[in-house]
């Protein structure tokens, strides 16, 4: 199929939080802009499907959006004019520990820290300083490397945030604070011994103090479909069900913008990039894949603590330890037993998942990239061990691997749902180079997804970023033209 007879300023390839931000980006701007999707629906890692039963919606992908509350870009949208309705679960996130009550990170910086005990003045005097510089730090960290706003700020941040989270979790003398830290800087799926998990540790801690940890009314979907309306309502176009796979098929225009990891830009885009760069790119590294369950429970699920219900996300594993150690396993190729489990209750604070008083569960876990071992075992056990009778709530279930996963999004290469590993020599070096991450050297290509800074999760930093790029390099566009900035 080819769309020729038309042109367009500018195209975008995949229409993820990263493609459809870049679109906006640049219709913002009065620019003509379409956008064209693989799959049938928009959305990418922010859909919603009935999977099991009609009226039962499931996140398929993302759940809870403390980066996308963060986001500098995002939160400048008009996105609840076109329907996007946060909510905030009492507590961002519960941490259960064998006998003894779960540790809590509520929206409320004192009350969590107080809440912590012997930790309370630790906490606040690690946590405080990144509150109050909060809006300066997002626009610094979720950005490409370059010369800070708040140099000072983004430097003592850096220092700390450098570090391996096995390091950071020294200052904390209770394990009740370790175990919390543990749950938050494991989403960086890497070993917590890897240098700058700390960073996002306490990214996620800042966050829960700021914009908090809130979840979409009805769904990630409604973020994916304010966000599509709201680039309709600029003049932007979008065609679902179409696959790319040759530069060939796509309307003429003067920037073409890939919501796409660095293997499929080099496929697509084959001989307009030059060999070195596509040598580059193929060298790009993959990171851990994941494995998760959608669940429908006939109530609740049974925590042993009833103060988990009232958390958005809760994170199972126990110790920091226990997770250090289940997380090394897994990036070293095992499946463990005990893994650590992120678990989302979004039906405990949205009504409209599903059509009565059941619930819908979403949880996953870790594994080797390209996996296709079975976890469910383990991650039923995993919640059995704080919420005794678990399984007597399960009504329907289904799985995921990481096969499946590519299945469902071409970009989640071997299951992963970052755009790539995300340790520190990747972090801000996506995909190639430090220096200008989201142009390639062919002349108006540019890659806009989580395989450019800041990398993953719901936030559309990268697309922001890239398009801006875009504005200045092909549209000659100099900061005092622009109608948008941050
Ligand atoms: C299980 C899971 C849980 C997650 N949980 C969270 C969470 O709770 N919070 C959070 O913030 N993030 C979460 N994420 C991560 C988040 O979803 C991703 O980081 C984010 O979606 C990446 O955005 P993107 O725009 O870069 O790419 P994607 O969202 O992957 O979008 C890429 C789009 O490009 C399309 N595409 C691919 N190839 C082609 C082609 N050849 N032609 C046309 N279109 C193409 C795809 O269909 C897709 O729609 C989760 C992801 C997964 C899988």
């Amino acid at each position: 199929m080819s769309h020729s007879s038309h042109s367009y300023d500018a195209v975008i390839v995949g229409s993820g939080p990263n493609g459809l931000a870049a679109a906006i980006r640049l219709a913002l701007e009065g620019l003509s802009v379409k956008v064209f999707e693989a799959s049938d629906t928009i959305g990418g890692g922010m859909r919603t499907k009935e999977l099991m039963r009609p009226g039962y919606f499931h996140d398929v992908c993302s759940a809870i959006h403390p980066m996308a509350a963060s986001s500098p870009f995002m939160k400048q949208l008009p996105l609840d004019q076109y329907g996007l309705k946060w909510i905030k679960p009492g507590y961002c996130a519960a941490h259960p520990l064998d006998d003894e009550p779960a540790v809590v990170l509520s929206n409320d910086l004192y009350d969590t820290a107080f809440r912590l005990g012997k930790d309370e003045k630790r906490y606040k005097s690690i946590v405080s300083p990144l509150v109050e510089n909060w809006d300066s730090l997002t626009k610094d960290f979720l950005g490409p490397l370059r010369f800070p706003r708040r140099p000072l700020q983004l430097a003592a941040f850096g220092l700390k945030g450098l570090q391996p989270a096995q390091l950071f979790q020294t200052r904390f003398k209770t394990e009740r604070a370790k175990a919390l830290f543990a749950g938050l800087a494991a989403h960086s799926i890497l070993p917590l011994s890897s240098p700058a998990t700390a960073a996002i540790g306490l990214v996620f801690f800042g966050a829960a103090h700021t914009g908090g940890w809130p979840l979409p009314e009805g769904g990630s979907q409604s973020i994916a479909q304010s966000m599509a309306d709201y680039l309709k309502s600029l003049g932007g176009e979008i065609e679902t069900g179409f696959k790319v796979s040759s530069l060939k098929q796509l309307p003429d225009s003067k920037a073409v913008l890939f919501d796409l990891t660095p293997r499929q830009l080099a496929e697509i885009a084959g001989d307009k990039l030059p060999d070195s760069y596509r040598k580059k790119l193929q060298k790009f590294r993959y990171g851990s894949g994941v494995f998760k369950i959608d669940y429908i429970l006939s109530e609740p699920v049974p925590w042993k603590d009833p103060e988990c219900l009232k958390a958005g996300t809760v994170h199972l594993g126990g110790t920091f330890k226990e997770i250090a150690r289940s997380e090394k396993e897994m990036d070293s190729g095992g499946h463990p037993e005990d893994p650590f489990v992120l678990v989302a209750q979004q039906s405990l604070f949205d009504q409209k998942r599903t059509p009565d008083q059941k619930h819908t569960l979403w949880a996953y876990c870790h594994v080797p990239s390209g996996s296709t071992v079975d976890m469910t075992r383990q991650i039923e056990n995993q919640i059995e061990r704080y919420a005794p009778g678990f399984r007597d709530v399960i009504e329907q279930k289904v799985t995921m691997n990481t096969d499946d996963f590519h299945e469902y999004n071409a970009n989640y290469i071997g299951g992963d749902i970052n755009g790539g590993r995300q340790d520190i020599f990747q972090l801000f070096s996506r995909p190639v180079s430090i220096y200008q991450p989201y142009a390639t050297p062919a002349k108006g290509i540019y890659l806009c997804s989580s395989s450019t800074p800041p990398g993953g999760g719901v936030h559309g930093m990268c697309g922001y970023h890239a398009a801006t790029l875009a504005l200045k390099k092909e549209f000659g566009m100099s900061k005092s033209d622009m109608k948008f900035t941050l």
